[in-house]
């Protein structure tokens, strides 16, 4: 055996460790008296060890560069990043005892950046406007690094049949429920895995549950998915980091979504600054999208005198953003109206 294949060996059994050591996450039930009939859960991805639903696919994108032989031993790794996969693979990184590169857009979280450099990785900023994706894939073969490739390979290094991907997750948490069948699941589009997953598998499985996408007002996946367009761009940029791409990514599929519904962003914080209320913690801007999207979802459902459950994320940890979209005065500087938006919110959350 060379011991290319023994350094192998052993970085896949360090995830597979990993991996048994890991507790699912929760999948928190929340009751509002203005939907009677219908039930809300949320799965808590925050709960990971690296504070996301990253953390799955990291794992996921390690797995796959080692088993595909892209991988070695002594070589680095690099990828693009919002920020939250970014921490999650510096994470795996350290795990593994690799380099890591993270390319971010300058207007990333500080808090973000921090983490990932403690992670003991290296983060490269670039001018927002810049395309990471190409920046990490020039650096990567310049200088011999893994271009680990979320947006690129999001959607194919998920095993989407099983092995608790997060869809059977949530349905297997959903087993013992009034409605073990939800009527929708709502989820964000970064690289678009997560909805890839969740819609073949409630394919694969024969079941009615339908995938609704909550992006940001204009996001790439909002555009593209009228037409279909694989070259879709972005009509206005978003202050909720991990959601609303400036661009259709490779792992959008259009064809396994059901519904996309478009939030403002001052909704997507005043529905953050409710979360926190209702279940004491924070959360990260795109689970108050999703939020949003559900309660969208639920008054329709109300006004069909339908009832059923309705499954979402919370994406990520929101201590993350305390400077940002927890502080009101930089919300202000970017207007948004925070005190507006709860008023807005809390009439809809108001029992009818
Ligand atoms: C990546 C991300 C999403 C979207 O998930 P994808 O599976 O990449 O589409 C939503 N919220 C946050 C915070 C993220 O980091």
């Amino acid at each position: 055996m060379s011991g290319g294949r023994a350094w192998l060996k052993q970085a896949l059994a360090s995830l597979a460790q990993e991996a048994a050591r890991s507790a699912d996450t929760h999948l928190l039930r929340l009751d509002l008296p203005a939907f009677p009939g219908i039930r809300f859960y949320l799965k808590d991805e925050a709960a990971h060890p690296t504070g996301s639903l990253k953390h799955r696919l990291a794992r996921s994108l390690y797995l796959y560069a080692l088993c595909n032989g892209r991988l070695h031993e002594g070589q680095g790794a690099i990828d693009a990043s919002s920020g939250s996969t970014a921490i999650s693979e510096a994470w795996f990184a350290r795990l593994l005892g690799l380099r890591f590169v993270a390319v971010m857009p300058d207007c990333t979280a500080p808090a973000k950046v921090r983490l990932i450099r403690a992670l003991g990785a290296e983060a490269t900023l670039v001018p927002a406007g810049v395309d990471t994706s190409a920046v990490a894939r020039e650096h990567a073969a310049a200088n011999g690094l893994c271009y680990l490739d979320q947006f690129g390979l999001a959607e194919r290094a998920t095993d989407w049949r099983g092995n608790n991907n997060i869809a059977e997750s949530i349905l297997e948490q959903m087993a013992r429920e009034d409605h073990p069948e939800p009527a929708w699941v709502v989820c964000g589009a970064g690289t678009g895995g997560t909805s890839a997953t969740l819609g073949r598998y409630l394919r694969y499985r024969r079941l009615d549950t339908r995938v609704c996408v909550a992006e940001p007002d204009g996001g790439a996946f909002a555009v593209g998915w009228r037409t279909r367009d694989a070259d879709a761009k972005a009509t206005r940029g978003t202050l909720v980091e991990g959601i609303g791409r400036p661009r259709a990514e490779p792992g959008f599929l259009y064809d396994v979504v059901d519904a996309v519904e478009e939030v403002d962003d001052a909704d997507s914080v005043a529905a953050c600054w409710w979360l926190e209320e209702a279940l004491g913690r924070r959360y990260g801007g795109s689970s108050g999208t999703n939020f949003i999207a559900c309660l969208r979802l639920a008054t329709a459902m109300r006004e069909r005198g339908e009832r059923g459950a309705i499954v979402s994320l919370l994406c990520d940890r929101g201590e993350r953003y305390a400077e940002s979209l927890f502080n009101h005065d930089w919300l202000l500087r970017r207007g948004i109206d925070i005190d507006a938006a709860s008023r807005r919110l809390g009439q809809a959350l108001a029992a009818a």
